[in-house]
């Protein structure tokens, strides 16, 4: 078995632009960092705003920073449902159709007409890490989570398997999964416990399997579109694959051999 993964809790918080930060914290104001995150770069500042709907309003939402081009908030769902809305499950910086939101600061307020995610739940990893999971960026994979039992009395496990689980690989990251609030008091997880990846067998799980268009030549790019799209590529006699789709395709378990 590979070894564990570290789990990360994000609770709710927002991301800012400049722009966004100046209005509700005043023109002179500077994000101020109070502690470093666990993905390079990233960090919590000491700076809070408050969400508001007219349906329900929620205090003590920390900004991290640092600056982004888009504001961004990420809530839980059961936050979403105190304040009414109903976000999508996006991949961060994904805001196109999602619901806005009036934000509040202690120097004014904010109103986004976009932005308000449920973040997917994500293994951040580098390129070496890749390799060793034999995963790829974007591909989704299921976690396994058994958090400790309590010390010093008789408590069954409780494992909670996440499906959808977002790979995201880059250089500057640190192995880490990433789950919100609702998740992790779901499987009464906290950050720091360890969780498993793995995958299932090829193809879906559910319902038939569906093809990626018939080629003569498969590209690498044909293959990662499969992966993302959850499509099975058929190979039959005559089908050329390149080196670098075989690779990436035989170890996703996309290709079907007629
Ligand atoms: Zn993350």
């Amino acid at each position: 078995m590979k070894k564990p993964i570290p789990v990360g809790v994000s609770p709710r918080h927002v991301h800012l632009s400049k722009e966004d930060f100046h209005r509700l914290f005043g023109p002179d104001d500077t994000l101020t960092r109070t502690r470093d995150l666990t993905q390079k770069g990233q960090f919590a500042s000491e700076q809070f705003v408050t969400l508001a709907t007219p349906v329900g309003r929620i205090e003590r939402v920390r900004v991290l920073g640092p600056f982004r081009n888009a504001t961004q908030v990420e809530i839980s769902h059961s936050e979403a449902v105190r304040l009414g809305l109903n976000p999508p499950v996006r991949d961060s910086g994904d805001h196109e159709g999602s619901p806005g939101i009036m934000i509040t600061g202690p120097a004014g307020r904010t109103e986004i007409s976009q932005g308000v995610i449920l973040a997917q739940r994500h293994v951040h990893m580098t390129p070496k890490d890749a390799r060793e999971y034999d995963v790829i960026d974007k591909e989704t994979v299921f976690m396994a989570l058994t958090p400790p039992t309590p010390k010093g009395m008789k408590s069954a496990p409780r494992t909670l398997i996440f499906g959808d689980v977002l790979i995201r690989v880059h250089d500057a990251y640190r192995l880490d999964f990433h789950i919100d609030t609702d998740e992790a008091n779901a499987s009464g997880a906290r950050t720091g416990d360890q969780a498993i990846l793995f995958k299932l067998g090829t193809g879906p799980m559910h319902s038939e399997r569906q093809y990626y268009p018939q080629k003569r030549l498969i590209s690498e790019h044909d293959v990662r579109k499969a992966i993302k799209e959850g499509l099975t590529i058929l190979i039959e006699a005559g089908t050329i694959i390149t080196p670098s789709a075989q690779d990436i395709g035989r170890k996703a378990g996309v290709f079907e051999y007629r």
